[in-house]
């Protein structure tokens, strides 16, 4: 039995990342992953610009200026942003200048509209004359030229998962398209004799399917696309075909779940060692032990328990990571916090994962278990927030300790 880092070790060396690329428009690329490295062509800022409301001057001319002393300058011009003042900036006199406005020739610092007696707000108005109340260093409210990016240089690096942030700096960087890897394509199935789809009616000892579409969700909330394939039953055959439907549907992942214990109806490892290798097929954690991996043809397939809990909570701890990594993300990280239990909570000393709401109170993060931890209870995972995890050796922590949880994904 593997303990989960060695696990996700072979897990990972088992997987190679999408290769083949796609050039999206800006607006579609959200949550994709760069497949170029994007550098700057130019500075950024572009020019150096004013980062408040107020006066282009030099910084000699309101070296000695206090509230009772101000220094009084002649106001020369006005710089708008949109455009360069032509009017330089000379001893004695200041530029009015509105955020993002290039900085006027001849002037070094910025006085803020605050530190004037110009109010605010209101008069529009160019004022003759300013009196500036408050010293300001040379270089003061200025965004120099190429402060956040210089000309050449790598804004963001291949492998990078674009967020919002990453969509607005290629937009800074002027561009309306971006290359990404495709998604990857990751094949699910349920087994089991007992389910059948939603919407129709149970009959004796049925009951619905719930992994397929909660496990298609968890793949599409990892930027991968889903294609569910039908409920296999429980025979060695039907999911063998399931994996040869999922190999022409050319997906770079299978995920099947339930069927893989040690139950006399289990035939997940049969069917795939029939047309491939198995890899491990049982993990030192709770829930989720009879966690399977290998390869069909080629085809890397991971056959999940069919709990629905113990399902979810193989997929954070081994589908999560492995499916950023298949999708060309060089740097995901698992965020973890530490919180302070709010019960005493027990183990049989294997990595165990409850369920828990974690909240930020007044003293930090907070942790308690939402009820009933079977693993067949999906309804407690639907009140979770969090995952409490618990490292292989612990039996019990008390009220008032400190343990690690994963805050799940919205
Ligand atoms: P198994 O891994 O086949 O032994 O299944 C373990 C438990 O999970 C049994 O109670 C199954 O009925 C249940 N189960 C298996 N597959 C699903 C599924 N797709 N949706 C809901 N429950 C399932
Ligand atoms: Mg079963």
């Amino acid at each position: 039995m593997l303990e989960i880092h060695e696990a996700l070790y072979r897990l990972q060396a088992g997987l190679t990342p999408v290769a083949e690329m796609e050039r999206l428009p800006l607006e579609a690329a959200l949550g994709r992953v760069l497949a170029e490295p994007m550098a700057g062509e130019l500075d950024y800022p572009p020019f150096a610009n004013s980062s408040m409301d107020g006066f282009a001057v030099r910084a000699g001319d309101v070296v000695a200026a206090t509230q009772n002393a101000p220094a009084r300058l002649i106001v020369v011009g006005d710089a708008p942003a949109g455009s360069q003042s032509q009017t330089a900036v000379t001893a004695g006199t200041a530029v009015r200048v509105m955020t993002g406005a290039p900085l006027p020739p001849g002037a070094d610092a910025v006085v803020p509209v605050e530190a004037t007696d110009v109010a605010a707000r209101g008069v529009a108005a160019l004022p003759g004359e300013v009196q500036v109340f408050t010293a300001v260093a040379a270089g003061a409210y200025v965004r120099q030229q190429g402060e956040d990016l210089a000309a050449g240089a790598l804004a963001l690096p291949v492998g990078r998962r674009l967020r919002a942030q990453e969509i607005g700096a290629l937009a800074m960087l002027g561009r309306e398209t971006v290359t990404v890897w495709r998604r990857p394509r990751v094949a699910v199935f349920s087994t089991g004799d007992e389910l059948i789809a939603p919407g129709a009616t149970l009959g004796a000892g049925q009951i619905h399917d719930s992994n397929s579409l909660m496990l298609a969700a968890l793949v599409e909330s990892c930027g991968a696309e889903a294609l569910r394939l039908a409920a296999a039953a429980d025979d060695e055959d039907t999911i063998a075909a399931r994996l040869d439907r999922a190999r022409d549907l050319q997906a770079d992942l299978i995920l099947s779940s339930a069927g893989v214990s040690v139950g006399a109806y289990d035939f997940v490892r049969p069917a795939l060692e029939r047309n491939g290798t198995l890899d491990f097929w049982r993990v030192n954690m709770r829930p989720g032990k009879p966690l399977t991996f290998g390869h069909t043809q080629g085809t890397p397939f991971v056959g999940l328990p069919g709990n629905p809990v113990s399902a979810f909570v193989g997929f954070e701890v081994f589908l999560r990571p492995a499916l950023h990594f298949l999708g060309g993300e060089r740097d995901w990280q698992r965020l973890a916090v530490t919180a302070t239990l709010a019960e005493a909570v027990e183990s049989d000393g294997r990595a165990t994962f409850l369920r828990g709401w974690l909240e930020m109170q007044s003293q930090g993060f907070v942790v308690r278990l939402t009820g009933h931890q079977g693993s067949g209870n999906l309804l407690g995972l639907t009140r979770a927030n969090a995952l409490v995890a618990l490292p292989s050796g612990v039996q019990s922590k008390q009220t008032g300790e400190s343990v690690q949880v994963w805050p799940l994904a919205v």
